[in-house]
């Protein structure tokens, strides 16, 4: 698109998700906006995302699917711009899509179409888009005076939305950071979250060999459960359950996994029915098979092996089995990191911006939205809804 002559009212400093969300908004309000990103294609992590068919939302997102030091900043905007009114978009442009799990919208075809429905919306109310734009630097004395590597730009407004460290591959950057530091405002320590553990060679030499496997679990650390599937995989444990988990996860802590909900009444159940049928035989009803043989390898309390006839288990060795297999327990040594990372953790310190805005307190005209602040949601199209949302309510104001 060409850039309009005009100096714009508003620039916008990353074409994701939350950033055009804002260049939308402001240019229905009539303003004139410019978007530069310094990446080759814009709204890279919309294309990737969801598996290449955009959770673009959840229908059931409230403020309870966050993380943040402040846990209530994210209530007014996500008020003001719910999932309704995003699906309300993609049905205007007849983007087909349907529920996968529990309110995850996701598109029939291709995320490709939220980025096109996103841009077309931008062209629409005149948005003005570049990518190849390296950002030099920002300063404000009066205005904001922007310098970029195609030239210098000016505007009484500025929207960061230059996103968090996860995928450097993408172009994620810790701009945003940046700039919020040089004006004054407290950025709280990041990690990567919604990331898969990484397990000790020890146990990887067990589990490792289940990579592609997947089985129902529910995954608990301290302070979170979630009842999902888990991957195991060849550096360790992945999805949904554990990447929900990992956003909740500090180091050292163990994750403990519920493999068979129930358990001591299931097995029971078992000894009635089929009383002289292997330990190993009868979890694999359950289980898939190959992860029933490795558990009954190397992860069932001492004195029980997996080839006894479940009718010779004692109560004891019962509940001690029961509780094993309502608490598997591995200790990660890390996660991947921003490499696999679907989100970044912490960001700019919501305590310097204004709700209802996203503007900075200590910088009229400044501006933050999506994940560059410290708002993260759980896995499941609550990071989409954030960055709509946060987008649309600077989108308002600027
Ligand atoms: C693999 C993957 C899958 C995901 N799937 C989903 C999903 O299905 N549903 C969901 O809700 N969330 C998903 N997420 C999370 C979601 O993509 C992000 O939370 C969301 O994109 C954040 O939007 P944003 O606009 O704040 O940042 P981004 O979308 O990251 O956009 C930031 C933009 O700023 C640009 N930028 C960065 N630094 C600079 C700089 N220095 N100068 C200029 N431009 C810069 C970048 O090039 C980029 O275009 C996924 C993430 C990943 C990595």
């Amino acid at each position: 698109m060409a850039a309009t002559a005009q100096q714009p009212d508003v620039i916008i400093l990353g074409a994701g998700a939350a950033g055009l969300m804002c260049a939308i908004t402001a240019g229905r309000r009539g303003k004139r906006v410019l978007v530069l990103d310094h990446a080759n294609k814009i709204g890279k992590k919309i294309l990737m995302s969801g598996g290449g068919r955009c959770n673009f939302t959840n229908l059931n997102s409230t403020p309870a699917n966050f993380l943040s030091a402040n846990p209530h900043f994210c209530k007014s905007a996500l008020a003001r711009y719910t999932p309704w009114d995003f699906t309300g978009m993609v049905l205007e442009h007849e983007i087909a899509y349907h529920e996968k799990a529990a309110g995850q919208l996701f598109c029939d075809e291709s995320s490709k179409d939220i980025l096109a429905m996103l841009v077309a919306e931008c062209e629409k109310v005149g948005v003005t888009i570049r990518s190849h734009c390296n950002i030099r630097s920002l300063e404000h004395s009066g205005e904001f005076v922007l310098h970029t590597s195609d030239g210098v730009h000016r505007a009484e407004a500025v929207v960061v939305a230059t996103g968090g460290l996860s995928i450097p591959k993408m172009g994620a950057t810790g701009f945003g950071y940046q700039l919020a530091r040089q004006f004054g405002l407290n950025v709280l320590p990041t990690r990567a979250g919604l990331v898969p553990f990484t397990l000790p060679e020890k146990d990887l030499v067990e589990w490792s060999p289940l990579s592609g496997i997947a089985v129902d679990v529910t995954a608990s650390v301290p302070g979170a459960t979630f009842a999902e599937p888990m991957l195991f995989t060849h550096r360790g444990l992945s999805g949904p359950s554990m990447l929900q988990i990992s956003s909740f996860w500090q180091l050292g802590e163990s994750v403990s996994v519920e493999l068979i909900a129930n358990a001591g009444e299931w097995l029971q159940d078992q000894q009635r029915q089929h009383p002289k049928r292997s330990l190993q035989n009868t979890l694999a009803t359950v289980l898939p098979k190959r992860v029933a043989e490795t558990l009954a390898r190397v992860a069932l309390p001492e004195g029980i092996s997996g080839e006894q006839a479940i009718n010779t288990l004692n109560t004891a060795q019962c509940s001690a089995l029961a509780e094993r297999l309502q608490q598997m327990e591995w200790q990660p040594h890390g996660t991947e990191g921003y490499r696999t990372a679907e989100v970044t953790l912490g960001g700019v310190d919501t305590d310097e911006l204004s709700s209802k805005t996203m503007q900075a307190n200590k910088q009229p005209g400044l501006f933050f939205v999506g994940e560059v602040m410290d708002v993260t949601g759980h896995l499941g199209g609550h990071n989409f809804q954030w960055a709509w949302a946060s987008g649309y309510a600077a989108g308002q104001a600027v």
